[in-house]
């Protein structure tokens, strides 16, 4: 199993120490060039979107990356990455990547409730601890959309089809439940 984790900016070694815990090979993506070898997921960090997005277009990524993840490669996308990935972005113009029907809200929780910490039941995986860091939440799912966890009435968890999508920092709290999920999705034993 090997594992590629968006590494040009963010919190991405945090997300590598819980996958090689689980026995998962990483690499990092900063160049081209790291896309030529066999990749069976992909890890999209927390960070700034903006930052991410600018710099996957500058360095070649995006669109070898979009490639990858419209043609069925498993895809966990955590905060900012849940942001690459929307097909929309309330309140703004452009998008990212646009593979996940679903309408996110950046920044969404205010300043004053910018972090904060919680534990919830995300479906299919039972009680998890999640770490939200200027986090969005998402506003709206398009169709096929599962809507895996809610926070005070918030959607902050989804799966649609390869692509999980969460608002929050699993990779920060120690609890591995939700990557050993996402290696189920590459593998195949959770669906692809
Ligand atoms: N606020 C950031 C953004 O809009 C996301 C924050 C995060 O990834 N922790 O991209």
């Amino acid at each position: 199993m090997r594992i590629g984790v968006l590494a040009v900016q963010g919190a991405f070694a945090e997300h590598e120490q819980m996958l090689r815990a689980l026995g998962a090979e990483c690499f990092e993506i900063r160049q081209q060039a790291d896309l030529s070898g066999p990749m069976d997921g992909l890890v999209l960090p927390g960070g700034e979107s903006t930052v991410m997005g600018k710099l996957l277009r500058e360095l070649g990524l995006f669109q070898p990356l979009w490639e990858k993840i419209e043609s069925g490669l498993p895809v966990l996308a955590t905060c900012a990455g849940l942001i690459l990935l929307a097909e929309k972005i309330s309140g703004e113009e452009g998008r990212h990547f646009g593979t996940l029907p679903v309408t996110v809200k950046r920044n969404a929780y205010g300043r004053q409730l910018g972090s904060f910490y919680t534990v919830a039941e995300m479906k299919q995986i039972g009680k998890v601890p999640m770490h939200f860091i200027r986090a969005p939440y998402v506003e709206t799912v398009g169709s096929g959309v599962e809507v895996l966890a809610e926070v005070d009435g918030r959607i902050v968890a989804v799966r649609y089809q390869n692509q999980l999508g969460l608002s929050f920092h699993p990779e920060v709290s120690g609890d591995t439940s939700v990557h050993r999920y996402f290696l189920g999705m590459c593998t195949g034993v959770f669906g692809q």
